[in-house]
C-alpha cells in the first residue's frame, strides 16, 4: 500500500484501533527547535508501524531492523528498533535518511501526534510546528 494511503487510513481511523504509521524524527543536525527530538512518542506506540510502502527505498534500513515478514520496521514490544533515546527526553532515528515515507508523513502538531504524545503522558504541541518538522 502506498504510504499517502496508509497515512489517511491511519488519520482516518478511531484512535482507539489506531495502527501507528509512525514518524519522522530529525536527525542528530536537525534543528534543535523541533519538538520531535525530545519526543519519539509515535515511534512507541504500536508494533504494527511503521509499514513498508511500494514507494520505499529500504536501501538504508539495516536488514536487522526490517520485519521481512510483516513489511515493516522490527520492534521491540511497541517500539521501532531504530528509535534511540528515551521517550519524551532526548531520541533520534537511527536510520533517518532511509525511514519509510510513512514517518516523513507523521508530522508534529497534527491531531494525531498530540493523541499520541497525550498517550505518553506529553503535552500538546501547536500546529505551528508541523513548519518546523517540514525542515527537518
Ligand atoms: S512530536 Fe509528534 S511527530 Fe514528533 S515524535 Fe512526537 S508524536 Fe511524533
Ligand atoms: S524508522 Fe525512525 S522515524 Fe520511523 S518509526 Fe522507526 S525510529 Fe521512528
Amino acid at each position: 500500500m502506498p504510504a499517502s494511503r496508509a497515512f489517511r487510513r491511519y488519520l482516518n481511523t478511531p484512535p482507539d484501533t489506531w495502527i501507528l504509521q509512525a514518524l519522522a524524527l530529525p536527525s542528530t543536525s536537525a534543528p534543535h527547535t523541533s519538538p520531535c527530538t525530545r519526543c519519539g512518542a509515535c515511534c512507541a506506540y504500536s508494533d504494527t508501524w511503521p509499514e513498508f510502502g511500494e514507494e520505499d527505498e529500504l536501501d538504508g534500513i539495516p536488514e536487522h531492523m526490517c520485519d521481512s515478514d510483516h513489511g515493516r520496521m522490527k520492534c521491540d514490544g511497541d517500539r521501532c528498533v531504530a528509535l534511540v533515546g528515551g521517550i519524551g527526553q532526548s531520541v533520534r532515528c537511527a536510520v533517518y535518511e532511509g525511514r519509510p515515507n510513512v514517518c516523513r508523513e507523521f508530522l508534529p502538531g497534527t491531531t494525531a501526534c498530540n493523541q499520541v504524545r497525550r498517550y505518553f503522558g506529553l503535552h500538546e504541541i501547536a500546529a505551528a510546528h508541523v513548519a518546523l518538522r517540514e525542515g527537518a
